[in-house]
């Protein structure tokens, strides 16, 4: 079984088809980079994947559950999507980590604040929840920051702030949409750095970026999209030596 499986996801806005039918796999522990110009639509793919988007056509899985829907069998056999209540949803979606461009911490609450909230909403015990925090604080290498504001931190050390909030919450797949383009060059690396020690650590990961040499380093599967739809898939030192298709060929070359 996929960790996550997207079949025929289509989605329009304002008339405009942004995914024209995406089938996608991303096996458990596999990291998938996903590459491709502006406005291809790897964001509306990430944020159909955790349900932000409602697809038009289609669906997602996680783990084997249908995101946004429960599967009900009819009289005649047939099986049927059923639209789940928004609790129900946002519950499918604590197991799907997202880490946006923008950090989006609280501004008025702690390092650790950021952590321990919305572990409360899962309903372990405070304690419990600031030492999850600590430890993921640590992992991330911001030990010792607990009581700092976000204000305080450069943007590096913000997202991974919000990268170990993620992780908080125990996602079974972590989303990544371009975690590093709103960071000051300096400040990329250490974000990489957190992410690449995830993937080593055998999470499921989907990662939209444009950093050519960590795809490289780090991806299990390149994925290269263009106008709504996935044009290549294969393993990084395929795609990078010998992209079959020329518009990957043609990206490739302009982003290097
Ligand atoms: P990418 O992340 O590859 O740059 P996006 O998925 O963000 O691409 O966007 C694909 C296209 O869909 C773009 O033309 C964008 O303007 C459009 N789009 C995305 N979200 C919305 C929205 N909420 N309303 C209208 N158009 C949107
Ligand atoms: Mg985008």
């Amino acid at each position: 079984m996929s960790a996550i499986e997207v079949r025929g996801l289509s989605k329009s806005f304002g008339g405009r088809e942004v995914l024209r039918g995406v089938d996608l796999d991303v096996a458990t522990g596999e990291v998938a980079i996903v590459l491709g110009p502006s406005g291809s639509g790897k964001s509306t793919l990430l944020r159909c994947i955790n349900h932000l988007e409602r697809p038009d056509a289609g669906y997602v899985r996680v783990n084997g559950d249908v995101i946004g829907y429960r599967e009900a069998r009819r009289r005649d056999g047939e099986t049927v999507l059923r639209e789940l209540p928004p609790r129900e949803v946002a519950g499918q979606r604590r197991r799907i980590g997202m880490v946006f461009q923008q950090f989006n911490l609280f501004p008025h609450f702690t390092v650790l604040e950021n952590l321990t909230e919305g572990q409360l909403a899962g309903g372990i015990s405070p304690d419990e929840a600031a030492e999850r925090g600590r430890a993921l604080l640590a992992r991330v290498g911001l030990a010792g920051r607990e009581k700092s504001y976000p204000s305080h931190l450069s943007g590096g050390q913000q997202q991974r702030v919000a990268i170990a909030r993620t992780l908080a919450l125990q996602p079974d797949v972590v989303l990544f949409d371009e975690p590093t383009s709103a960071l000051d060059p300096e400040l990329v690396g250490e974000v990489l750095a957190v992410i690449r020690d995830l993937a080593e650590s055998g999470m499921t990961l989907v990662v939209v970026t444009h950093e050519i040499g960590f795809a490289r380093d780090v991806a299990d599967t390149v994925i290269f999209m263009d106008d709504g739809r996935i044009v290549e898939t294969g393993r990084p030192e395929q795609i990078f030596a010998a992209a079959e298709h020329p518009r990957t060929r043609e990206f490739l070359a302009a982003v290097r």
